[in-house]
């Protein structure tokens, strides 16, 4: 589905260029959900950014569905670690511009919002705006914008980490619900983090990047029993 060949990102500093990725090879096949693991500053977002095409590589080339990106990845919807909502809109609202993004028609636009705030769990709060919400509450509207326009390939950086450890559980395990019951139709997941645990209880394989510079340090799969059920319908 997605395919980073050589991919490296140095960005311009104050003594020359950073580099933070450097030759880094990774594929997300259909129906996985990987993590991207390592320290603060190792260049997960880096790399999640590039794979989203939000950010363009230094040099090497990402691919989505084997055709070499030139802008935002059309396959792919981010959720952020501090929810990134705009404050002067509705929930709703903001759901609705996952869709707009995509160019979806007005008509279409509400009814699909709507869908996925009543599946994410903000039945009533359509129309309540993000400072009246908690922080629990706010993720799940990121989760609902990402997840509305049915993304090929989910993209979570942190999404968990700006929330207290039983928000954060709580919002895991309905997640993990969500995708096994076919709902939201995704088919891959990458999931950033720097919590093993997380890694290892909602992932398949677990990509961990080395510090300095930013390569890929090892991968491998994750080898427990897996809470999950691999053969889902939400990942057909
Ligand atoms: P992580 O998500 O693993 O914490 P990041 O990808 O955010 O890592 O950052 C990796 C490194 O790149 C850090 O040293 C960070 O300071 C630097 N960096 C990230 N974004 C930028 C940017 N826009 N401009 C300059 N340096 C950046
Ligand atoms: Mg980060």
């Amino acid at each position: 589905m997605l395919a980073a060949t050589g991919l490296t990102k140095s960005y311009a500093g104050a003594d020359g260029e950073l580099p933070v990725l450097t030759g880094i090879d990774l594929e997300v096949r259909a129906g996985e959900i990987v993590a991207l693991l390592g320290k603060s500053g190792s260049g997960k977002s880096t790399l999640l950014r590039c794979l989203a095409g939000l950010v363009p590589p230094s040099s090497g080339t990402v691919a989505y569905r084997g055709e070499p990106l030139t802008g935002a990845n059309p396959g792919t919807a981010m959720v952020f670690q501090t929810f990134a909502l705009l404050p002067w809109l509705t929930v709703q609202q903001n759901v609705e511009l996952g869709l707009e993004a995509r160019g979806v028609p007005a008509a279409r636009r509400a009814e699909a919002a709507l869908r996925a705030i009543d599946l994410i769990g903000l039945d009533g709060f359509e129309s309540a705006y993000p400072k009246e919400l908690s922080g629990g509450m706010r993720q799940r509207v990121g989760f609902a914008r990402a997840l509305v326009v049915e993304p090929d390939v989910l993209m979570m950086d942190e999404p968990f980490s700006a929330l207290d450890v039983l928000t954060a559980e709580n919002l895991r395990g309905e997640l993990m619900e969500l995708w096994e019951s076919g709902q939201f139709p995704t088919r891959a997941v990458v999931l950033v983090t720097h919590n093993i645990e997380e890694a290892v209880l909602m992932t398949d394989r677990i990509v961990v990047l080395g510090s300095r510079p930013g390569t890929i340090r090892e991968t491998f799969d994750v080898p427990l029993d897996h809470p999950r059920d691999r053969n889902s319908p939400a990942f057909d």
